[in-house]
């Protein structure tokens, strides 16, 4: 065995990977969108396993709150607000020197996602993120451009997992055809979230991408799985079967790529001169209006919130969710807290930024869309 192959023994031995893989996996791309909870563990493993280049695309910065369960930070990024992308780069280099770290400080949008894809040869993509709208955004980057996507998802105390191969496998969209409709569906900002749902969840990510990156294309999962850590229920739903029917799949089938083109996904305007940046969620997916007093009920722990019969209203708690990444904030000046307006279309008006990406983050956060 050369020596740049040393370090990787315990792995060359695995009969499904052994010297020939581990040389396709270091010659290998992998892109990380989310540096969060299932990115971090995903991030770590791969940079540990030897991919040759790891992209890792966030828009946000660490806070206090991330340390329960992304396992590359720790308090010092916290105090510093370093953006994730950064804080995870430096962590992963110290781990191993040879693999190339590309941190990418963006939002991911409809406009940004073919350029950032272009940018690198990407063998797969871990969709860590969440928010349907990035999700279903990179479900069509995935099937446009034939890269394979591996879906991670959790929330509370369960997580759920899927493999896409374009033109082998089903999709997102033929197991999901739209995104549920915004402040429908809980998030780990307003239902909490348990570190090991999203360690197992982001280990399971990175086992799948090393399958793909190695050619063991036959050992992907076919099944959408569902892990809950608290209840002991685990669950593994063939969607293979949905294959035969995916021909009405507006992606994978009719290659209409509604999020990619921008055509379908969470808009945002700088209302100028007020410090505040407006966030529209796709009109299609909003069949009714907004519960206020529900979501002001899943608000009510994190900031000083009112509803009325037109809004739901407050200001958050936490100061830092109100930090604009690294550079930006002063420490002599106190971070602005965050209003946030939620109206019954769920539309909503985040108050004390013009920054999108910020008012995108605290949105998805918040109502989850
Ligand atoms: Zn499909």
């Amino acid at each position: 065995m050369t020596d740049d192959l040393a370090r990787y023994h315990r792995q060359t031995l695995l009969v499904g990977i052994g010297e020939a893989g581990q040389r396709r996996l270091l010659s290998s791309t992998a892109m990380v969108v989310g540096v969060g909870a299932l990115g971090t563990i995903a991030a770590d493993l791969l940079t540990r396993a030897g991919v040759g280049t790891l992209v890792l695309i966030d828009r946000d910065v660490v806070e206090f709150t991330n340390l329960q369960r992304q396992t590359l930070f720790d308090e010092a990024d916290a105090a510093g607000s370093l953006p994730k992308a950064q804080a995870a780069a430096r962590k992963l280099r110290a781990v191993n020197s040879a693999v190339r770290i590309e941190p990418v400080v963006a939002d991911l949008t409809a406009r940004s996602a073919e350029k950032l894809l272009g940018r690198h040869a990407v063998d797969v993509i871990l969709d860590c993120t969440d928010n349907f709208a990035t999700r279903y955004l990179l479900n069509d980057l995935s099937v446009k451009h034939g890269v394979p996507l591996v879906y991670g998802a959790a929330v509370g105390t369960t997580g759920m997992a899927m493999t896409m191969l374009p033109g082998r496998t089903v999709c997102l969209r033929c197991v999901f055809p739209d995104p549920p409709a915004p402040g429908v569906m809980p998030t780990c900002d307003t239902a909490g979230v348990l570190g090991p749902v999203t360690a197992m969840i982001g280990a399971h990510q990175a086992a799948e991408a090393i399958k793909i990156l190695v050619g063991a294309l036959d050992r992907v999962s076919p099944l959408l799985l569902e892990f809950d850590l608290w209840d002991n229920r685990r669950r593994g739903v063939d969607v293979s079967t949905l294959r035969e029917s995916n021909a009405d799949c507006p992606c994978c089938g009719k290659h209409d790529f509604a999020f990619l083109d921008g055509r379908v996904g969470v808009d945002t305007t700088v209302l100028c001169g007020r410090n505040s940046v407006q966030v529209t969620p796709p009109l299609e997916l909003v069949h009714e209006r907004l519960d206020l007093a529900a979501l002001h009920h899943r608000l009510a722990p994190l900031g000083r919130f009112d509803v009325t019969p037109f809004h739901v209203r407050g200001t958050l708690f936490a100061p830092r969710a109100g930090v604009a990444p690294a550079g930006i904030q002063d420490d002599d000046d106190p971070p602005v807290p965050l209003t946030v307006t939620v109206f019954p279309d769920g539309r909503a008006l985040i108050h004390g930024t013009t920054d999108p990406a910020l008012a995108r983050s605290v949105y998805a956060r918040l109502i989850g869309s």
